[in-house]
């Protein structure tokens, strides 16, 4: 199946409980997953972005952001229903990582066979006497 075909831009998503709404004004581009400390826990595959493509459409007072270790990357989550909607790499700050399952009309099956991108080793941290939870970020 032709994602890009089936999906229209702007790609509309939005959280479990529907409070933060966003547009994407691009094509789905990049998908991945993660195995960050983070990102392993949360499970979800996530599109890549640039920060002019993601466009919050409503729920501003409801976003939170989660950050730790490096507090670089920021991690966008519903205070409300609790769903990561996206955040901000520490890697490529320029870009967004957005949790494609908050998109509209996505359908789960395309995304079997998303590799996965080593997070866990692009840690700045001294791993050597820290608890492996809390790489990366
Ligand atoms: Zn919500």
């Amino acid at each position: 199946m032709d994602i890009q075909s089936t999906l229209k831009t702007p790609l509309k998503g939005k959280c479990h409980c529907g409070k933060i709404e966003f547009e994407l004004s691009c094509n789905l581009n990049d998908l991945k997953r993660c195995n960050c400390s983070h990102c392993r826990r949360k499970g979800f595959v996530m599109t890549t972005v640039k920060l002019n493509e993601f466009k919050l459409v409503s729920g501003d007072k409801f976003l939170k952001i989660y950050q730790w270790n490096t507090k670089i990357a920021k991690h966008y989550f519903c205070k409300n229903c609790g769903v990561n909607t996206h955040h901000q790499r520490r890697s490529k700050p320029d870009e967004y990582g957005v949790n494609v399952g908050c998109l509209d009309g996505f359908n789960m099956d395309w995304i079997e066979n998303i590799k996965y991108t080593e997070g866990i080793k692009f840690s700045l941290e001294d791993k050597s006497n820290m608890d492996a939870s809390i790489f990366e970020g």
